[in-house]
């Protein structure tokens, strides 16, 4: 083996984490220099510490000026290290630079405006205070006989209580604190994020005092226990906790997190930054007080550092926010909780293309920590690792407040409503109910669901979807009327009758928020109608201003897109309409059919959150969908086997694994050019392995072409994840040394959770 080089970061917060510098590394070093190493090395004149970030073969530099590593120091409870290695672990199994990787997980010093807190207390006992105040009384000193009542009684006073309330004069405070009576505290002191959220909405009305936890029920009581005694052994594990909206999830977290804030350690709280609402902080604020903070995406640069310098000086236990708060520098971190694991929103959608689930399990691993995943309906991939016996799995099947019921849910057949002559979007079935509800008083929630929504095309007579053969996903319909395939590039000129009935009813969907809202109106002009999707909601604050106005009871019927799904529970809903399930049914990627049963579950979640018993209408092209048959029966099971079998079929991930290469260009040649040489490049190194990897593509993306670049896709299967991982570092060495990929961007994405 030849001589080893490692890269040297010097300091890690100054945000030029580019910035390293190689060391040679002794021979009797070389089993612990490893990635993230706390290492002291000669800097100039005077010696250093830095990290390890980068281990190579190769000297950059001329080898003689090499200077060599001079110790790695022990390693222990080291933060640095510990985030350097998981970057490692990003750049390996996401595919990112290393730089990028270090900026993701490494806090970067930010200029922060802190909060002085300025005090008077007491410097002398009570007996000299009552002494002093005596004194004052009698000589009949007004000022300070004021601030000395004050001071025994209250024992601590704010500065602006001082000068601005007891109204005393800066010489009076002198005088007593040269006399030795009293002293002025100057603390400096880092704000906490969830308390001003929390004072931001005082005027609610609600109780923000500490409460002790409610009993658990039964099936609750039995998921903590086994966790708590993992905990007490030491014995750190991942648990998938499978219960149905309102279960009773939230409850379980905030009993275990007591445990394990109790036994000293800290606690990273995932939640998708939709539900990070004013409730859900509320109830964590109840039970941990102060010791808790937040993360969301309106904070500053300065901000997130503070909560991060607050975390790594152990202010805080328990921080909660969506995907990067999973990088807080907890030292003592004893649990990390991902609630609504199956959200999209866990997975970075820039590179590093990670997902939060895996990199949790990571970093649980390096420190020691459990893993609790949450969710109504489980990813394939947590639930899949469950049944593998590599997760713990618990369900939780009913509601936890007692009588509250789940929906009732009813599939409507939308080619049974055209043969009957309705061609409105609106089933009869449908507008029955919204009219009951109009007439007592209760609230309905329309909703489209069009995420992922690709413009596939679709017989309204027999619900025929036109899918590509080769990969079984649906076709796009693009301008000149040709039907792609995003997977392998498959083109097929639209047909002027459905192929599978005749029928000249096959056009592409369209409809919108706005078109369903018009319609609303039209069939009931009396109705009070909101509507919230990306047009009304490109203020930061309308968003929860459209749901505290609905919530409030200022209209009858909500329409929405996905967005209406999650957060806020109202009471007053009792009738929940999905629109056209279809929508996401044929966003054409092998997720399809995950996607449209998190989201009917989660919509008829949010029907009869109350006392008043829910229902839940489907309308459908394709009622025998065991997608939407299984979510109408809220059968996740019954959905897992069904999918798990397609996945199987056509090798999708979890079955095997996907990696796409998305392919970026200003210039149209140029990003056909660089797509096909990186399948051909990947094609050379599958036979020079003798793998079964198949390629596909390139393929124009499903976007294919966004703020002026071209987007093509190469899209890889393998079931080997390393594999794949080597096959990326291949492309990435390729595309570093061949003169083709001059401005063109390239990245990686694995197994990704959204269409391109
Ligand atoms: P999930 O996180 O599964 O949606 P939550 O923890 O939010 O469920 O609980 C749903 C509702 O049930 C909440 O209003 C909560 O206060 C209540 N709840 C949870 N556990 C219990 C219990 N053991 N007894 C009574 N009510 C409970
Ligand atoms: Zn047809
Ligand atoms: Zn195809």
């Amino acid at each position: 083996m030849g001589d080893m080089y490692a890269d040297v970061i010097v300091d890690i917060s100054s945000g030029q984490l580019d910035k390293t510098y190689q060391y040679s590394i002794p021979e009797q070093l070389l089993s612990v220099a490893v990635m993230g190493a706390p290492v002291i090395i000669p800097f100039g004149t005077a010696k250093r510490e830095g990290y390890i970030v980068g281990l190579s073969g190769e000297p950059k530099i001329a080898v003689e000026r090499i200077k060599p590593i001079t110790a790695v120091k022990e390693k222990g409870q080291v933060i640095e290290s510990q985030m350097i290695a998981l970057a490692y672990f990003i750049r390996e199994n996401f595919g990112a630079t290393m730089n990028d990787a270090l900026h993701t997980v490494l806090p970067v010093k930010q200029a922060v405006r802190r909060v002085e807190k300025k005090t008077l207390v007491a410097d002398a006992g009570m007996d000299v205070l009552k002494d002093a105040l005596e004194k004052a009384v009698r000589r009949g000193y007004a000022a300070k006989e004021r601030l000395l009542r004050r001071l025994i009684s209250d024992g601590e006073l704010l500065w602006e209580t001082v000068t601005g309330e007891l109204s005393i004069s800066s010489p009076t405070v002198q005088a007593l604190v040269r006399e030795g009576i009293v002293k002025v505290l100057v603390k400096e002191s880092y704000r906490n994020p969830l308390t001003s959220l929390l004072k931001l909405n005082e005027g609610e009305g609600e109780e923000k005092s500490l409460k002790p936890l409610p009993p658990l029920n039964a099936s609750q009581q039995k998921i903590h226990d086994r966790i708590a005694a993992d905990l007490s052994a030491g014995v750190h594990k991942t648990y998938l906790v499978h219960g149905v909206t309102g279960s009773g999830k939230t409850e379980v977290y905030l009993s275990v997190i007591e445990e394990v804030v109790r036994a000293g350690r800290q606690v990273i709280m995932l939640i998708p930054e939709i539900a990070l609402t004013y409730q859900t902080l509320l109830r964590f604020y109840r039970r941990f007080g102060d010791r808790v903070s937040v993360l969301h995406s309106r904070m500053s640069a300065g901000e997130r550092y503070d909560q991060s310098l607050r975390a790594k000086n152990g202010e805080i236990d328990i921080i909660i926010g969506p995907r990067s708060a999973l990088f807080t520098p907890f030292e003592r971190l004893g649990l990390i909780i991902l609630d609504e694991e199956h959200e999209a929103s866990y997975k970075s959608e820039m590179p590093p293309k990670y997902h939060a689930r895996e990199v949790a399990i990571e970093r649980a691993r390096l420190s020691g920590a459990s893993v609790i995943l949450g969710s109504a309906t489980p990813s394939l991939w947590a639930y899949e690792s469950a049944m593998r016996g590599e997760f713990i799995l618990f369900t939780l099947k009913e509601r936890a407040v007692p009588g509250a019921l789940m929906p009732t849910v009813s599939v409507v057949d939308l080619r049974e409503e055209l043969a009957a002559g309705n061609r409105m979007i609106f089933s009869r079935a449908l507008q029955e109910k919204m009219r009951k509800r109009l007439l007592s008083g209760q609230q309905t929630m329309l909703f489209l669901n069009r995420r992922g929504y690709a413009g596939f095309v679709s017989c309204r007579s027999c619900g025929h979807v036109m899918k590509c053969p080769h990969c079984d996903i649906s076709m796009t319909e693009h301008d000149n009327g040709t039907l792609v395939c995003h997977y392998c590039g498959e083109r097929r000129k639209k047909p002027a009758t459905c192929p599978s009935c005749g029928s000249k009813y096959i056009a592409g969907f369209g409809t919108g928020t706005q078109k369903i809202e018009e319609g609303v109106k039209k069939i009931f002009p009396e109705a009070r109608v909101l509507r919230m999707d990306a047009d009304t909601t490109k203020k930061k604050e309308s968003y929860s201003e459209i749901l505290s106005s609905f919530s409030r009871g200022e209209a009858d019927i909500l329409v929405g897109t996905q967005m209406i799904v999650k957060g806020h529970d109202f009471p007053n809903v009792t009738l929940v309409g999905i629109l056209a399930a279809d929508l996401s049914l044929n966003s054409g990627d092998y997720q399809a059919a995950e996607r449209t049963f998190d989201l009917l579950a989660q919509a008829a979640g949010r029907a009869g959150r109350g006392r008043l018993l829910g229902e839940v209408v489907i309308q459908t092209y394709q009622p025998d969908h065991y997608a939407i048959k299984s979510a109408a029966e809220a059968d996740y099971e019954g959905f897992f086997r069904q999918e798990m079998a397609y996945r199987r079929a056509l090798s999708y991930p979890p079955v095997s694994h996907v990696m796409v290469v998305l392919i970026l260009s200003v210039k149209e040649a140029r990003a056909d050019g660089a797509a096909r040489l990186i399948a051909g490049a990947a094609g050379e190194f599958i036979k020079q392995n003798g793998l079964c990897t198949t390629v596909v593509g390139p393929a124009p993306a499903s976007l294919a072409k966004a703020n002026d670049l071209y987007r093509r896709m190469v899209y890889c299967k393998e079931t080997d994840y390393s594999w794949l991982t080597a096959l990326k570092n291949f492309l990435e060495g390729y595309i570093l040394y061949s003169e083709h990929f001059k401005n063109v961007n390239i990245q990686f994405d694995f197994d990704p959770v959204s269409g391109y």
